[in-house]
């Protein structure tokens, strides 16, 4: 299993990062991408990356996009020329929360489909409440190159398949699967099927049931995956062959 994203650099992880790393790998999850928010945040997941052996991504969230930085391409130079950094995010729309005006991060989600796009690099999409709109965007902006994952992916089976069928985009898949009120995301996954399915934590967000409430860690996923394969009548090894597949494949791990 791949943990296709988590926050591990996130200080909730400061007092005891590597008993998690640990707990990771005594699990059957091997390794994790620790996603960036802005570009503060998107060194730090570097650096822990680098620390302990795992993957980060660089990235500006739509909630953050009003404090940018004004040239991105330049700005994220150097993070995307190290090993660690293998892909570009999380970016997207964020219309539930609105933290930054819907224009601008419309301006920011553009500017990195296109610096992903130049260094052909996967995109990692957060979009909440936003899926008409993305899909608009992606139509005008993406050519057939495009690598990507939704992640944490909430929609239903329509927006699901406009994604996979439309972009050829994985969808991340996290706790919120586990959820008792989520049966129009089961729905959806019953829908598209194992292929274009990648596994997530999003942690410290998002403990996946029977953790609901407490700190997510990568070491939880698996309860995520016995979900999955639950929705999809598969064995838990079949999904975890086929997420961790993904993974590899769009992250080039
Ligand atoms: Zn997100
Ligand atoms: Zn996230």
């Amino acid at each position: 299993l791949i943990d296709s994203h988590a926050h591990l650099h996130d200080k909730a992880f400061d007092a005891d990062r590597e008993a998690v790393v640990r707990r990771m790998h005594g699990s059957s999850v091997e390794t994790a991408v620790s996603v960036g928010c802005d570009l503060e945040d998107s060194r730090r997941a570097a650096e822990v990356a680098a620390r302990y052996g795992l993957y980060a991504s660089a990235g500006i969230h739509p909630h953050e996009a009003k404090n940018a930085p004004a040239d991105i391409a330049v700005a994220f130079e150097p993070l995307l020329e190290t090993r660690e950094v293998v892909a570009i995010g999380e970016t997207g729309l964020d219309f539930y929360y609105d933290f930054s005006p819907r224009d601008v991060q419309e301006r920011l989600l553009r500017s990195q489909l296109r610096l992903a796009l130049e260094r052909s690099l996967p995109l990692i999409f957060h979009v909440r409440d936003a899926h008409e709109r993305m899909i608009e965007i992606l139509r005008e902006e993406a050519p057939s190159a495009l690598r990507g994952v939704v992640h944490c992916f909430t929609g239903d089976a329509a927006q699901a398949r406009a994604y996979v069928e439309g972009f050829g985009l994985f969808l991340g898949i996290g706790g919120v699967a586990t959820f008792k009120n989520a049966q129009p995301l089961r729905d959806a996954i019953a829908r598209v099927g194992v292929e274009p399915l990648l596994l997530e934590t999003d942690c410290p967000y998002l403990s996946p049931n029977p953790m609901r409430g407490r700190r997510n860690e990568p070491a939880f996923m698996t309860h995520t995956l016995e979900t999955v394969a639950q929705i999809l009548r598969l064995e838990r090894s079949a999904v975890d062959r086929v997420t961790t597949n993904n993974a590899r494949a769009l992250f080039k791990l």
